[in-house]
């Protein structure tokens, strides 16, 4: 029995690539420093899953920004647009490769980047490849190879791990019309041989495929494209044991074909499917000599593992098939863990309670080791002491109040239909609405976040540290908002909001004055290139104590005669990016969550506000990533979401916000949330977006974004104008709402002012056209 892992985290455990990036990019140092600190971070790696006892470890799970792209980089897969970088001697190939990341702007080259799009069902974005009717592939870059070579440097022969061949072509776009790219796969494997046969020369024995599209519905086609192509690799490198990575989900419909691959090792993930073990193992179609790689340690999630079960599962495929034919691992690449949980030692953040309870990359990997011990009886001195601690933190988490608290469970437990649902229909709330608040036609409004500065920063800094007391931090706070709502009423917007200038981050803000959410200090986890994310870790039943966000949707609602928009974080978004409690389903979490912000809700409509909006971007993104999964996810989301907003009168508006919503294919359930008013994002796509409600007929009130937000450009009113007549083609101008794309923080003054200014008088200007029309 062996161990292996699926990828290390590459972001250094003190964030040290996102410092050395950033310092490179801003000319502050060398390309020479950057790739020493990168070195240093790969060896440390390799160096350390080897003191934690990994048999089997991988390679070229570095990346400087993101691993598709280097894919994209190896293959010569490189758009016409970078070709002026390319063929100029004055740029390294790294630059080449950060303007395929981030765009290059300067002098007389002006390049975008590649798309960003995330990465499965995950928080990370990869760099979508971009694939062209003629589209040849040849070996431009060599970095699979020289990283196996440099850890062979450190006497580690590692197990080099590559994108498989389909799955790199359907993670790409085709750029014109007229092919599909799974039929460029002929062309690209030949490159892939070349590849690979420069690892066997090298004395490569393990070369990991990650096939997570297996993990997806895939056509006959697809299918046929990837068993062609282990076909292809096992009869050119019969020696070589390839590995099938498949995580994120089961193999499912899948199934028969990943068995009946000529390849040495199928991964699974046994987090996500335990019960895919008994499917493959009661199959009968294992091939004799396959091994079987159990992911039992949870790669995507920050808890310690539970001895007792993994060791059920090994067990049971040891009784199946034998101890040789196992390996133990993680569920996926810890890519998505953050690093080292021993960095965590400010116990006001996380309680020593809570800590015993996590794991992170670094202890995984322990993990991983202590069960292949115990699996296979060795070091049980040191071993056995270990299960019989992890037992016990098991047994104590079912019980303790720490996370269970009956209050919360019999609230969960009391709900009835009736608490999902509005007191009357949409249709009756509406006229109620139009009476009580008395808006113009096209209102006007924004999303909620205005201008985090500078200084607003450098404030909530020093008085995190200590340097400014809450008296004064309070003042600068009130100061700021009464400003902004004085600009919103200047400017005749018709909605106002706060500006959200107390919020660090829109999810952090409540689970920080929640209930059953802890905090780290270094838990980052990559997002994209150098952004990194510190995820709240929920580690148990959520209740809210006080009222949030009260004191200054009141404090600004003071300030004007204008409607004030009280502005929360809905149920699914505050779970979706945060860590979730694995001990019972999301659902369950998502649904004490969502009682915790109704009554925020109904707090903010005691306190006068006529119009709450409950965000839920993170709507989209959780949907599984098979089809026939959908409905059930939907089912308990929209439910959340309906569970936080039903609690009010008719007369309350209540908002909802969502971007990037793509959501074509479930624009029913979104219409299901009820919402009063949906503001979405809308202008990039010049409101491409609205052909849905051609077919669809959106039953409430909604704000397609008429300006996009993540540009400094300043729109104009003629632009905007025009989108606002485009949307009203295929949604009645009673419903019509009109707002930016989203929230402003990341926004400067000068630029936001004079937008809302523009965005106002185009409301205006179409309110006129309308009247002269009637
Ligand atoms: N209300 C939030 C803001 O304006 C919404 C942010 C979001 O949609 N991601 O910042
Ligand atoms: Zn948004």
């Amino acid at each position: 029995m062996k161990t292996t892992n699926l990828g290390y985290p590459r972001i250094g455990s003190k964030r040290e690539l996102k410092k050395s990036l950033e310092n490179y990019w801003s000319g502050k140092s060398s390309l020479g420093s950057l790739l020493l600190t990168t070195k240093n971070i790969r060896q440390q790696n390799w160096l350390l899953q080897k003191e934690k006892g990994i048999d089997i470890i991988p390679s070229n799970d570095f990346s400087l920004y993101d691993q598709v792209l280097d894919l994209s980089f190896t293959l010569g897969c490189i758009p016409e647009r970078y070709f002026a970088i390319k063929n100029n001697p004055n740029f390294a190939k790294q630059d080449l490769y950060f303007a395929m990341a981030r765009g290059h702007q300067k002098n007389t080259i002006d390049v975008t980047a590649l798309e960003m799009t995330k990465w499965f069902d995950t928080n990370y974005h990869y760099l979508v490849p971009e694939f062209t009717k003629n589209q040849t592939f040849f070996v431009y870059d060599s970095k699979i190879v020289d990283e196996y070579k440099e850890a062979l440097e450190v006497g580690i022969k590692t197990k080099p791990v590559i994108l498989s061949p389909v799955s790199f072509l359907l993670s790409g776009k085709e750029k014109e019309d007229g092919f599909h790219r799974i039929n460029l796969l002929e062309k690209l494997l030949p490159v892939y041989e070349t590849i690979i046969q420069e690892l066997v020369n090298l004395g490569v024995e393990y070369i990991q495929f990650d096939e997570p599209f297996l993990a997806t519905n895939l056509s006959k086609k697809e299918q046929e494209a990837i068993q062609n192509t282990y076909q292809r690799f096992s009869n050119i490198f019969p020696n070589l044991k390839i590995v099938i990575a498949n995580y994120f989900d089961c193999y499912g419909d899948n199934l028969e074909t990943a068995l009946s691959l000529p390849v040495h090792t199928l991964q699974i993930d046994l987090v996500r499917c335990p019960l895919q073990l008994d499917d493959i193992l009661q199959s009968g179609k294992l091939q004799e000599k396959t091994h079987l790689s159990l992911g039992v340690v949870d790669g995507r999630n920050i808890w310690k593992n539970n001895f007792d079960t993994s060791l059920n599962l090994i067990q049971k495929a040891i009784d199946a098939i034998g101890k040789e034919r196992i390996l133990i691992s993680p569920s996926c690449s810890l890519l998505h863990s953050p690093c080292d949980l021993d960095l965590e030692t400010n116990s006001k953040n996380l309680s020593k309670e809570v800590k015993q309870w996590l794991a992170f990359a670094k202890q995984k990997l322990e993990e991983v080791t202590i069960l292949k011990q115990l699996a296979n009886q060795e070091n049980l001195e040191i071993s056995l002491v270990k299960l019989h601690e992890n037992t016990k933190i098991h047994e104590f988490k079912k019980t303790t109040s720490l996370i269970h608290n009956p209050n919360v469970k019999e609230r969960v437990k009391a709900l009835t239909e009736k608490d999902s649902q509005r007191k009357n229909p949409f249709s009756v709330r509406q006229k109620i609405q139009k009476t009580a608040l008395n808006l113009p036609l096209f209102p006007t409004t924004t999303i909620g976040s205005f201008p985090q500065t500078k200084e607003v920063r450098s404030w909530r800094a020093k008085h995190k540290k200590g340097s400014i007391d809450a008296k004064e931090y309070q003042n600068l706070l009130e100061k700021e908002t009464k400003e902004t709502i004085q600009f919103q009423e200047e400017a005749g917007l018709d909605v106002l909001v706060h500006g959200e200038f107390e919020r660090n981050d829109m999810v952090e803000y409540f689970g920080e004055q929640l209930n059953g959410f802890a905090f780290t200090q270094f838990g980052w986890v990559q997002s994209y290139g150098s952004r990194y994310v510190k995820p709240p870790i929920i580690y148990g039943d959520v209740s809210r104590e006080n009222p949030m966000t009260v004191k200054w949707s009141s404090y600004a609602q003071s300030l004007t005669k204008k409607p004030l928009k009280g502005m929360l974080t809905g149920p699914v978004t505050i779970l979706q990016w945060s860590f979730v409690r694995n001990d019972q389903t999301r659902s369950k979490t998502a649904t004490q969550i969502a009682l915790a912000i109704r009554d925020e809700v109904v707090d903010l409509e005691k306190a006068g506000l006529q119009i709450i909006q409950i965000d839920e971007p993170a709507i989209r993104e959780g949907l599984p990533l098979r089809k026939e999964d959908w409905k059930t996810y939907l089912n308990w989301a929209i439910k959340a979401f309906r569970i936080s907003a039903s609690g009010v009168k008719n007369e309350t508006q209540i908002h909802t916000h969502m971007c990037y919503s793509e959501f074509n294919d479930i624009i029913a359930d979104i219409a299901d949330m009820d919402a009063d008013v949906i503001t979405i994002e809308c202008s990039r796509s010049q409101m491409e977006l609205l052909d849905v409600f051609a077919a669809f007929k959106y039953p409430n009130e909604i704000g397609p974004g008429v300006y996009d937000i993540h540009s400094p450009r300043v729109p104009e009113r003629e632009e905007m104008v025009s989108l606002i007549k485009k949307a009203s083609k295929y949604i009645p101008v009673e419903q019509l709402w009109i707002n930016p794309d989203c929230g402003l923080k990341t926004r400067h003054w000068e630029e936001t002012k004079k937008a809302l200014i523009e965005m106002v008088t185009a409301a205006q200007e179409c309110r006129e056209s309308i009247s002269v029309l009637a």
